[in-house]
């Protein structure tokens, strides 16, 4: 083990994801049953959530992709979303629903939702593994929540520090 590894607190282990993902995706499934459905995945934390979440879903979907990078101050005060890589299917008259790892200021997903929601789907709602309510500066609708957190960074199954820890089974608290 690492010294950095050592560092990771577990909080959510590889069984608690599991099995909090399989009642989201039945539950998400339900909802969408007989509906035209596109599920587009925030990279890159999102990707083992991603992955999970569809895999719970027994129905028929199209499935895409996008990356954003947001700024919260400094040059670009504004907050502006920068588009790194954009959807490779257009979403107008389809259900969409964006799936990311974290809410935390709820800044970038609000940027997102925005622009998404100017392609004109039949409906947009959004599903997040993590959410951290105390953290929140803009309000933003989550429809699908997996777990509520407080305010600690957490790292694994998708998200990093520093580029790190992405491909860890579980979600620990890092502690530098
Ligand atoms: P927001 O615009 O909601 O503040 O930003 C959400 C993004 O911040 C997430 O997609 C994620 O990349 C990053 N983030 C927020 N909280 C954490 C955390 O606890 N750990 C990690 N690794 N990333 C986080």
């Amino acid at each position: 083990m690492t010294a950095a590894r050592s560092r990771i607190q577990p909080l959510l282990t590889e069984a608690v994801l599991a099995g909090r993902i399989r009642e989201l995706g039945a539950q998400i499934a339900a909802d969408y049953d007989g509906k035209d459905l596109i599920v587009v995945g925030l990279l890159n934390g999102v990707y083992p959530f991603f992955a999970d979440l569809t895999r719970a879903m027994p129905m028929e979907m199209d499935v895409s992709f996008m990356q954003v990078a947001s700024y919260h101050g400094g040059t670009h005060s504004t907050g502006e979303v920068k588009i790194i890589k954009d959807l490779d299917k257009a979403i107008q008259g389809k259900h969409c629903l964006v799936v990311e790892d974290i809410v935390d200021t709820g800044t970038t997903l609000h940027k997102v939702r925005n622009l998404l929601q100017d392609r004109e789907p039949a409906s947009l709602k959004i599903v997040t593994l993590l959410d951290k309510p105390s953290r929140r500066k803009t309000e933003v609708p989550v429809d699908y929540i997996g777990f509520t957190i407080e305010d600690k960074f957490v790292v694994g199954y998708g998200l990093d520090f520093d580029g790190k820890f992405r491909n860890l089974p579980f979600v620990g608290v890092y502690t530098p």
